[in-house]
C-alpha cells in the first residue's frame, strides 16, 4: 500500500501539464504492479534488459522508458517495445536505435541528454555538440528515430541556486532550439531531490524513483 500512498501524495504536488515518470529500477514487479493499479501508467528504467524483463511480465500498456545510459549492443532488447530513450549522448547510439527501430518497423522517439552539471561523473552532450547534431545532413537520413527534446541531470548540490541554473541553462537552451525549428515538446529534468527547482525552471517531464518507491537498496 505505500507505493500506492506515495503515488496519490506525490501525484498532488505536481502540475497537470508535468509527466511523471515512475522510476522503478531495482524495484520488483508487485511494486510496479502497485502504483499501474493506482493508474500509473509510465515507468523508467536504467537497465535494457532488466526493464525487458519487465515488459514481458507486465501490462502491455505501460510506457516503458529507458533513462539510463546506453550501450549500442543491447538496444535491440528494448527496440520492439520502448516509448522514448532519455539518456542519448552520441550520434552512433541513434544510428543503432534507428537500425533497431527500422527492423520493427517503429519510430523511436529519442531526448538528446544534455551535460549541464559541473561534475565530472555525469554524461551527457555539450550544448555545441547538441547543435552539430540538430543540424547535420545524416540526422536527416534516419527515419526511424524522432527527437522529441531533450533530458538533463543537475549536480548533486545542496546549493539551490547551482541547481536552479543548471536547469535554467537547460530550458534557455531548450526554447532557443525550438525557435530554430527543432519541433521538441519534452524537456526531462528533475528527480527525487530536485524536481520542484526543475519544474519551477520548465520541466514538463520528471524521472521520480525513491520519493514513490523508497530508496534503493544499491546505487543504480
Ligand atoms: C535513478 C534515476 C532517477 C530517479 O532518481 P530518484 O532520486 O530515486 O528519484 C532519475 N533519473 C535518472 C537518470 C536515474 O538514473
Amino acid at each position: 500500500m505505500i507505493v500506492k500512498q506515495n503515488l496519490t501524495g506525490f501525484k498532488k504536488l505536481i502540475p497537470n501539464q508535468v509527466t511523471l515518470v515512475a522510476v522503478s529500477k531495482t524495484k520488483p514487479l508487485v511494486d510496479i504492479q502497485e502504483a499501474y493499479d493506482a493508474g500509473q501508467r509510465v515507468f523508467g528504467e536504467n537497465k535494457i534488459q532488466e526493464m525487458a524483463s519487465k515488459y514481458e511480465s507486465l501490462p502491455k500498456d505501460i510506457q516503458w522508458h529507458m533513462i539510463g545510459h546506453l550501450q549500442s549492443n543491447k538496444v535491440k532488447y528494448m527496440a520492439h517495445f520502448v516509448d522514448l530513450i532519455h539518456g542519448i549522448d552520441s550520434f552512433k547510439t541513434l544510428k543503432e536505435i534507428n537500425k533497431q527501430a527500422l527492423k520493427h518497423n517503429r519510430v523511436i522517439s529519442c531526448l538528446l541528454q544534455a551535460k549541464i552539471a559541473t561534475e565530472e561523473t555525469k554524461f551527457g552532450l555539450s550544448f555545441e555538440n547538441i547543435e552539430e547534431i540538430l543540424g547535420s545532413e545524416e540526422l536527416t537520413q534516419l527515419k526511424n528515430i524522432k527527437i522529441t527534446g531533450l533530458m538533463g541531470m543537475a549536480s548533486f548540490s545542496s546549493d539551490e541556486s547551482v541547481v536552479s541554473n543548471e536547469f535554467k541553462r537547460l530550458k534557455l537552451f531548450y526554447d532557443k532550439m525550438n525557435s530554430l525549428g527543432a519541433g521538441f515538446s519534452i524537456l526531462s529534468m528533475g528527480m527525487s531531490g530536485d524536481y520542484e527547482l526543475a519544474i519551477a525552471n520548465g520541466s514538463n517531464m520528471i524521472r521520480v524513483g525513491s520519493a514513490i518507491f523508497g530508496a534503493r537498496n544499491y546505487i543504480a
